[in-house]
């Protein structure tokens, strides 16, 4: 066994602290990855407070990971030893079913591995995440970083980066659309950045009248203020699509009256209970509302190589370990500019 030292979670009250766990020696098809960073996404801080009700604990979150290999086993042919790579939200699926053979793995209906908080292929081995320094994950579900991007921040492209990329592929956002991208957090802000890449129109809808300037440096042309009835009003009926990103309850019908005739708002937020919806905001319009989760393997891979080429980063404030509780608290407060990313040098200290 290989010894791992992270943070967990006890229960949903403890928070987290230093916690010494093992991880498997190297099947052969596994590479041994050195975490260096871990970006701090909301849904590990929704999962270690059981605010989704299926937490297990001990739980080392994290998934958004990004690291060295310092190993591999002896059937592994994508990756060698130095290589710069990345473990994003789950780390094996059924490989059978249609989703898997069509390269959409979070959906797969064997049921796919989460990186954390989930269970192994054998039903019962718990999985770690990536607040911690070493992990051994299956190169099919690993990620090539390109060289030359700040490791730092690229981290929270393995989850952030791809729940924001793949909604806006898959409904085709292009140049000229007007795009909302509701709540500018760790989501929200990849998602104005991929959609002003993309060519679209970007606006943010946001809570905080104060992050204007980061919105329009994050290249969004404009920005609203959901509290602000006259300039909701105006707004009405003007976007294409919208990107929702919210962590909490929120008022989507006010976000539906948003969207122009056949428009679409995609909910990729999680807040902890249902969200109420009035059946007019959607018939009135025929308007789509949908969801969509993170993004498959191949998908993430080409999320990745765009960034590269195109040099799209995340804006992060690192942190070591030791602060990760109140980075919690700051991140549910919304001050993070705009993602907390763990420097997992410090994890031992
Ligand atoms: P985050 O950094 O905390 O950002 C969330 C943003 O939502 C905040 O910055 C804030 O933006 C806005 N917000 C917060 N509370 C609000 C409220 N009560 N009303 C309106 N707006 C509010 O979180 P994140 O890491 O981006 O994650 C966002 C959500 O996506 C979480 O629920 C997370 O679990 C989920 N998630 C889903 C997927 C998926 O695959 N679907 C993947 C990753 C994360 P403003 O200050 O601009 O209003
Ligand atoms: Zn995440
Ligand atoms: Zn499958």
């Amino acid at each position: 066994m290989i010894k791992a030292q992270g943070y967990a979670a006890q229960n949903a009250q403890s928070g987290l602290a230093p916690f010494a766990f093992d991880r498997r020696d190297p099947g052969d098809h596994d590479v041994v990855i050195q975490i260096l960073y871990c970006g701090v996404c909301h849904s590990d801080i929704h999962q270690v407070r059981g605010e989704w009700g299926n937490s297990t604990f001990p739980m080392v979150p994290g998934h958004e990971i990004v690291g060295r290999v310092t190993r591999k086993g002896k059937g592994v042919t994508k990756f060698r030893e130095g290589d710069l790579v990345g473990v994003g939200c789950f780390v094996d699926s059924c490989r059978e079913c249609g989703s898997c053979k069509e390269g959409t793995e979070q959906f797969c209906t064997g049921g796919m591995v989460l990186t954390y908080n989930g269970v192994e292929r054998d039903g019962k081995t718990p999985t770690f995440g990536g607040y911690s320094d070493v992990i051994v994950t299956d190169e099919n579900y690993v990620l090539r970083v390109p060289e030359g991007i700040d490791p730092a921040a690229a981290a929270p492209l393995l989850c952030a980066g791809i729940t924001t990329y793949s909604p806006l592929r898959h409904w085709k956002v292009s140049p000229g659309q007007r795009v909302g991208v509701v709540g500018l957090g760790g989501l929200g802000h990849m998602g104005v950045k991929f959609a002003a890449s993309f060519g679209a129109e970007v606006t943010v809808i946001s809570t905080s009248a104060r992050k204007e300037a980061d919105a329009r440096r994050l290249g969004a042309s404009q920005f609203l203020v959901s509290s602000d009835p006259s300039a909701m009003a105006k707004a009405m009926g003007s976007f294409d699509f919208i990107l929702d990103t919210v962590s909490a309850m929120h008022d989507v019908n006010a976000l539906l009256g948003l969207l122009r005739r056949d428009g679409t708002i995609v909910l990729v937020g999680a807040p902890e209970k249902p969200l109420p919806i009035a059946a007019f905001g959607l018939v009135m319009g025929r308007k789509t509302l949908a969801g969509s989760l993170i993004g498959g393997i191949a998908e993430t891979q080409e999320m990745l190589d765009y960034c590269g080429e195109k040099g799209i980063t995340s804006d992060v404030e690192v942190i070591p370990m030791q602060q990760i509780n109140e980075a919690y608290d700051r991140t549910v407060k919304g001050d993070v500019r705009y993602r907390f990313v763990i420097d997992m040098k410090s994890v031992s200290v």
